[in-house]
């Protein structure tokens, strides 16, 4: 049967799925994006009379909700009615609308059980064969499958996309045993052709590739960075694009990625790497811990390694 992909619904609005979804829309592709927060209408959408429905509410929404992904990009890069495609709304009224779905993906908390949480709804409401994905950064894709029917672990396998992901090229694929490998193909063509991307195809291991060795180059630039007595400063321009990278240096990156992510995945490898000789480089420096006590977690919260401005 041939497959076409002509809406997404993206389960979690946060900085990955905000952006993915933005990536989706952008390429004509229709987006159903949901999260635990009701969207409100402002009072004086309410003086006229304006639905949640409004095209001019919507799109207020959109580019309020997306604010962190448009600043400093040329408007021009987005197609101007991108925020049309999107419909925005939340899990307790509108998981059920997943059914008009031909990919449900899921880019929430990054929590195994909120996950399972979520795929257990999910379960309830899509349209048999629709493929559901997540884009864990590092939870095992094969424990997310427990409780699950046939049809849906067949379906189910990581899309790891990459921050930001309308300008990072990379997408992990990730099936597991029960991936049907027709699903698997499908979304390596569909990530290479539609949404230009590189597709890599990953087995299930602990953080898959990429996160494996960029968590434990950052986390060892950390211990280095300690023990030659550096600061942030220094260890940024050494590591930003001096050495080819566009923008992005270490502790950059990680206040884009998000500390408390970043804390997820890094404990998440030292748990599953109980044998691994580079498994000491993973447990967590406390500077990060301390960060993360004080919500100090990036871009997300106006401050991290650095104070957003
Ligand atoms: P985020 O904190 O920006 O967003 C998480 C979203 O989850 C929020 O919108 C929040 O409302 C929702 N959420 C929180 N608790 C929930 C609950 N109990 N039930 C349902 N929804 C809940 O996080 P993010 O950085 O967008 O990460 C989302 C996923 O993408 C995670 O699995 C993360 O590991 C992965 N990821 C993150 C990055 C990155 O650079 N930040 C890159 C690749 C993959």
């Amino acid at each position: 049967m041939k497959r076409v992909i002509r809406k997404v619904a993206v389960l979690g609005s946060g900085i990955m799925g905000s952006r993915i979804a933005c990536h989706f829309a952008n390429i004509g592709v229709q987006v159903l994006l949901l999260d635990m927060v009701p969207r409100e209408l402002t009072e004086p959408e309410k003086e006229k009379g304006l639905s949640l429905e409004s095209p001019q509410v919507r799109n207020r929404i959109v580019n309020e909700a997306f604010q962190s992904t448009l600043k400093n990009k040329p408007a021009a890069l987005y197609h101007s009615d991108f925020a049309d495609r999107i419909t925005l709304g939340n899990f307790d009224d509108d998981l059920e609308k997943i059914k008009e779905c031909d990919w449900v993906l899921e880019a929430i908390v990054e929590r195994l059980d909120i996950k399972k949480q979520m795929f257990e709804k999910v379960e309830k409401y899509r349209k048999q064969g629709t493929i559901i994905s997540s884009n864990t950064s590092g939870i095992p894709i094969n424990l997310m499958l427990d409780g699950r029917s046939e049809d849906f672990q067949k379906h189910f396998l990581g899309t790891h996309f990459f921050n930001p992901p309308r300008y990072l090229k990379l997408l992990e694929i990730i099936p597991t045993p029960k991936t049907n490998q027709y699903i698997t193909d499908f979304l390596m063509h569909y990530g290479d052709l539609f949404l230009g991307k590189t597709t890599v195809l990953c087995k299930d291991t602990p953080a898959f590739i990429a996160n494996r060795v960029g968590i434990y180059a950052i986390l060892k630039v950390v211990e280095t960075m300690q023990k030659m007595d550096l600061n942030i400063d220094q260890v940024d321009k050494l590591t930003g694009p001096v050495i080819g990278r566009p923008k992005s240096a270490t502790f950059r990156t990680s206040d884009v990625v998000g500390l408390d992510t970043l804390v997820k995945v890094a404990n998440g490898l030292y748990e599953n790497l109980p044998n691994d000789e580079s498994r000491d480089t993973f447990k967590l420096p406390k500077v990060i811990g301390k960060l993360e006590e004080n919500n100090w977690l990036g871009d997300k919260t106006g401050q991290g390694f650095y104070k957003k401005t």
